[in-house]
């Protein structure tokens, strides 16, 4: 029994800490909802801006309305507001907040007001945080509050961030020999040799699959060092949860536990979620925490599509894709003759210099309607569940990687950065439920790989997507690794409670 049940005493006081982007806060607001289910106390820190834009897009209140011990404290990025916050340039706010979040996390940490339940102060007595936010250590730390990480990245990028001074020792960064052409921005011949000073993944990797902060030309580039700092530090925390499962990465979590033995692998965690909701009878319908509006009348043209029909084709929350690229996933999905729903956010598009040229250009709107729709924003996971889609085409996105292992479809990747890059190599090489088309884009080879993923070699990627998702309904139920993680760590997180 726990300690405040035979007590009386309030619940442990957890805070959990996000980046402020759309896949780390969905991944992190699941892991708040697990945890009020589990009678804890929660609550989630967000930037004030991404606090603003889901309360405009989604049903945060309603959805965590029937959980008293949940709140919401917010901060300040420091950004301004019309700062795009997408692309590359999300980075900013990852810098930002090292810069301003110190003294606010601090004045959170000291305040009767934002961390009070039911008028009275609630000391924390744990913190989950994302981990490249290492300015609120200290602060925890001369408070005596232990602290977790929580990646919301794949273990095989989270290794391989973890390697990133192994791959420098061994001169296999910084790249050298950038080439002329734009997509191909670095030499082929040098992107294509394998990484040899990842352990575990010598056969696996080449230059070009490392995650992307990696593909430098100086080894004091601060995102690189950054990223290497930072994972390093995994080490001092408490704990580390990572958001995947034994059976699909557990070479890669063998590897880290070396180095961090208390480690949660908790996931798919959208699932594990669900599951749970579902076994205490409570209501698990789907409940956004889009920072956009979601467009819900795709699922109306789903519905009139026949079964496995249709390509899914999202790039997530942050990607942005130049006209050029627009124009090429467009033909390669037009003469590929398979019907597609794509999802092309507000200002995903670079247009010109001169501020031309980000809107969809009309006759690809009208040329669409015949053979699919393009919306803004969908239900993600009730769209990859729906029998009429037989593929995703994915920017390769970890949560988006995750929902679609637990759905059982084919992939086909366009890893835009970051972590994406690896997470695509492993769709491909070892796991094999897809084909990855990075650093390329080419009409000729879309309508190909659209072909392959929907017909050619469907079969063979079904058996193996099945099977996997499987394995994941297995992870999350009693005596599955997933399921056993995730009671070890709210029993840990009970026993924090002073
Ligand atoms: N998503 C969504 N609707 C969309 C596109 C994406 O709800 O139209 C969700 C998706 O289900 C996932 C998240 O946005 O949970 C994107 O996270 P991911 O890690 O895949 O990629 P990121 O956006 O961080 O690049």
């Amino acid at each position: 029994m726990a300690k405040e049940e035979m007590t009386g005493a309030p619940p442990a006081h957890i805070l959990i800490f996000p980046v402020p982007l759309q896949g780390h806060v969905n991944s992190m607001l699941n892991l708040a909802e697990v945890l009020c289910q589990s009678s804890l106390h929660v609550t989630i820190l967000l930037s004030d801006y991404t606090h603003n834009r889901l309360l405009r897009h989604a049903s945060l209140h309603s959805r965590f309305s029937r959980y008293a011990g949940f709140r919401v404290a917010t901060i300040s990025d420091g950004l301004p507001d019309d700062h795009p916050r997408s692309g590359q340039r999300i980075l900013d706010i990852v810098l930002s907040l090292k810069k301003v979040g110190g003294p606010q996390f601090r004045h959170l940490m000291e305040s009767t007001e934002a961390l009070s339940y039911g008028g009275a102060w609630r000391r924390v007595s744990c913190l989950i945080m994302d981990g490249v936010l290492s300015f609120a250590i200290p602060v925890v730390e001369e408070m005596g509050i232990p602290f977790i990480y929580f990646r919301t990245v794949s273990a095989c990028s989270f290794w391989a961030y973890f390697c990133v001074q192994e791959m420098i020792d061994a001169g296999e960064i910084p790249l050298k020999g950038k080439d002329e052409d734009k997509l191909e921005y670095w030499k082929k011949e040098e992107m294509d040799l394998m990484v040899t000073s990842v352990p575990g993944m010598e056969n696996i990797l080449r230059r070009r699959d490392i995650p992307s902060f990696c593909r430098v030309e100086d080894i004091n580039d601060p995102g690189l060092q950054s990223i290497k700092t930072e994972t390093r530090r995994s080490t001092n925390a408490t704990a580390l949860i990572l958001n995947t499962f034994e059976d699909l990465e557990g070479p890669a979590l063998d590897q880290i536990r070396k180095h961090i033995p208390n480690l949660y692998s908790i996931g798919p965690l959208h699932s594990h979620l669900k599951a749970l909701l579902e076994s205490k009878g409570v209501e698990s319908s789907h409940y956004s925490s889009s920072f956009w509006k979601e467009d819900d009348s795709c699922i109306a043209w789903l519905d009139s599509q026949p079964a496995n029909s249709v390509v899914y084709v999202s790039f997530g929350s942050v990607t942005m894709l130049t006209r050029d690229e627009l124009l090429e996933f467009w033909y390669g999905l037009v003469n590929s003759g398979k019907s597609f729903l794509w999802v092309v956010r507000p200002d995903s598009i670079t247009g010109n210099d001169d501020g031309n040229g980000n809107e969809i250009p009309v006759e690809l709107e009208e040329g669409t309607k015949s053979r699919g729709l393009m919306v803004e924003w969908v239900p993600q996971q009730v769209v990859l569940g729906h029998p009429s889609v037989g593929a995703f085409f994915t920017h390769s996105g970890w949560n988006s990687t995750l929902e679609c292992i637990v759905i059982g479809l084919p992939m086909l990747c366009w890893p835009y950065f970051a972590d994406q890059t690896t997470n695509s190599r492993f769709v491909s090489e070892v796991w094999k439920i897809g084909l990855d088309m990075k650093d390329t884009c080419d009409r000729i080879l879309i309508e190909k790989m659209v072909r392959d993923v929907m017909e050619v070699r469907r079969d063979e990627f079904l058996v193996r997507a099945r099977s996997l998702a499987t394995s994941a309904k297995e992870s999350i139920s009693e005596g599955g690794s997933s399921h056993f993680n995730l009671n070890r760590l709210i029993k840990f997180l009970k026993s924090t409670v002073l």
